[in-house]
């Protein structure tokens, strides 16, 4: 069976799926005549939970480091907690129940308990009650392909959705590709797969309800189709494309330390997008001219608490200092629509990409933007750092914006800290009303740089998540060639640079549009700097 979707990431994948399962599972309850067998069903699914814990929690220290790790620690703690599994198996004797019933009962009412604490932390340990007891379920029903971890090597994932995070935690050695049923070029699940060179395809619409586990799978993510349960011709077919691809992937690295310059002799600078700091390295080895987006809200994600000024400030440092003296251009906290952090807590909105997000919510929560805004000017010691502000839609916003950093810039003075008090300060152009009033702001700015992921949603009114509007959401309308034009024409009468940082930089039938508008920098996923390189090259 062949299924057509949304190519989000470049290359090919052969492998076997597994299905991660969003929904919870149904628990029935049984009784029990073997109470001591069922306690030992019991026992063994906690063994088993722990081996499995262990091995993440090593894995976790040596990705991600010792902090982040913890959490798998408290996990096993909580294995470990005589109170708990004890509770379980009082439950299979009294009531006489299966295992998973008796631990689904104790898992609710610790939830529940914790729940209702005051504390905000002690009701955070309820997710952990959850996650524990999903496992130990997950053990006593066999049902452990579940998740992201324990997987075989090539693995094809298939999911309802990727969230960021789940994307970000995925391991290279052993997951190849990933199929979606929904999302789109610019969700940013694709995105992070870019960046991880990963290929995948999403908005498949109903693809985990035609797929098993262990299925064979051929992911194409160039014209973005999976194939399931293909014959031997096909198999034979795509290994061949997929050696083509990569040698070609070889020749492009020839560009790697060549400067990129246009036919009529332009300088262009090609950087990359990083949504971390060691991103930085990818970028730097496939030749980029620096970093055009820090997508900083992920180094906010994947945790329980707000990162502190010091944790900010070594990642910022850190990008600094390696990519000097190539520019980085930082982007404050664009949290909300698609990204949200388990410890921010927003209001449900009807229309979260039109909603409390960005700039607006760090103009709203001032001491949450200006630890950011601190951490990034005393990295601006260290190398070539440039500040972007997310969603400006008024000069007003900017202008706020930029108050906030000049406060932060008097208390770091006061302090004695060093910063660059010369740093350029940007704006994304991602809203229309930013493109069409650019000529006044551009006076004010920097820099720009053009986001077209939102920019196209916004002007088209086509959510860029959603697959069923896809075909409006059109890089190439002349709506949207009109506002990058109008932009980068702004940019330049104010004696100022252009850049873009949306994926279209990166999408090979516009760059040479691009060129002739007169685009001063493209950024994008490390993996098409060279590609992107060789077409400017011959424009
Ligand atoms: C954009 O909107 O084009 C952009 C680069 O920002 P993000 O994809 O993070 O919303
Ligand atoms: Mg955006």
């Amino acid at each position: 069976m062949r299924k057509k979707g949304i190519a989000a990431s470049k290359g090919y994948a052969i492998g076997h799926v597994v299905i991660k399962e969003d929904s919870e599972v149904k628990i029935v309850e049984t009784i029990i005549a073997d109470i001591e067998a069922e306690k030992g069903r019991l026992k063994e699914a906690v063994i088993n939970s722990k081996e499995q814990l262990e091995k993440i929690k090593e894995k976790a220290e040596k990705d991600l480091g010792a902090e982040k790790a913890a959490v798998f620690e408290s996990h096993m703690m909580l294995l470990e907690d005589p109170e708990f599994t004890g509770a379980v198996e009082m439950n299979i004797e009294s009531s006489k129940i299966n295992a998973e019933k008796a631990l689904m009962d104790v898992v609710s009412m610790y939830m529940g308990i914790f729940a209702s604490m005051e504390d905000e932390y002690m009701r955070e340990r309820a997710a952990d009650v959850k996650d524990v007891g999903n496992r130990i379920l997950a053990n006593l029903t066999g049902n452990i392909g579940a998740g992201l971890d324990n997987l075989n090597e090539n693995t094809i994932i298939v999911a309802h959705d990727l969230t960021p995070s789940d994307t970000a935690q995925l391991d290279k050695n052993k997951v190849i590709g990933f199929l979606t049923n929904i999302g789109g070029r610019t969700s940013h699940s694709a995105i992070m797969a870019r960046t991880l060179e990963i290929p995948a395809v999403v908005g498949l619409k109903d693809i985990t309800k035609c797929i098993k586990n262990g299925d064979l799978v051929i992911l194409d993510g160039e014209e973005g189709i999976a194939i399931i349960n293909p014959d031997e011709t096909l198999i034979s077919e795509y290994k061949q494309k997929k050696e083509v691809y990569e040698k070609e992937k070889e020749e492009l690295k020839k560009l790697i330390n060549i400067e990129t310059v246009t036919k009529s002799g332009k300088r262009i600078e090609v950087c990359g997008n990083i949504g971390k700091a060691e991103d930085i390295h990818q970028v730097l080895e496939n030749g980029g001219d620096g970093v055009g987006l820090f997508r900083t809200e992920f180094l906010y994600m994947d945790r329980e608490e707000m990162p502190t000024e010091e944790e900010q400030f070594e990642s910022y440092k850190y990008v600094a200092e390696k990519s000097n003296p190539k520019p980085i251009v930082i982007r404050t906290l664009d949290i909300g629509g698609d990204k949200k952090l388990p410890y921010l807590p927003l209001p449900e909105e009807m229309n979260p990409f039109l909603g409390y997000r960005a700039i607006r919510l760090c103009l709203d929560k001032k001491d949450i933007f200006k630890i950011q805004l601190r951490a990034l000017l005393r990295a601006s010691a260290y190398g070539n750092i440039k500040i972007m502000f997310p969603m400006i839609s008024s000069l007003e916003e900017f202008l706020a914006a930029k108050e906030v950093l000049s406060e932060c810039m008097e208390e770091l003075k006061e302090e004695g800290k060093e910063f660059n008090k010369d740093l350029e300060v940007g704006m994304m152009v991602e809203i229309p009303a930013a493109a069409i009033c650019a000529d006044e702001l551009a006076k004010y700015v920097d820099f720009f740089s053009i986001g077209t992921n939102d920019l196209i949603q916004y002007t088209l009114a086509a959510d860029r998540m959603n697959e069923k509007v896809s075909y409006l959401y059109k890089p190439n309308h002349p709506a949207v060639l009109r506002l990058i034009k109008m932009t980068i024409d702004a940019a330049h009468k104010e004696g100022k640079w252009c850049g873009m940082c949306g994926e279209v930089a990166g999408d090979e039938s516009m760059i040479p549009i691009l060129v002739e508008y007169g685009l001063d920098e493209f950024s994008m996923s490390a993996t098409s700097i060279l590609k992107a390189k060789q077409i400017i090259m011959n424009n």
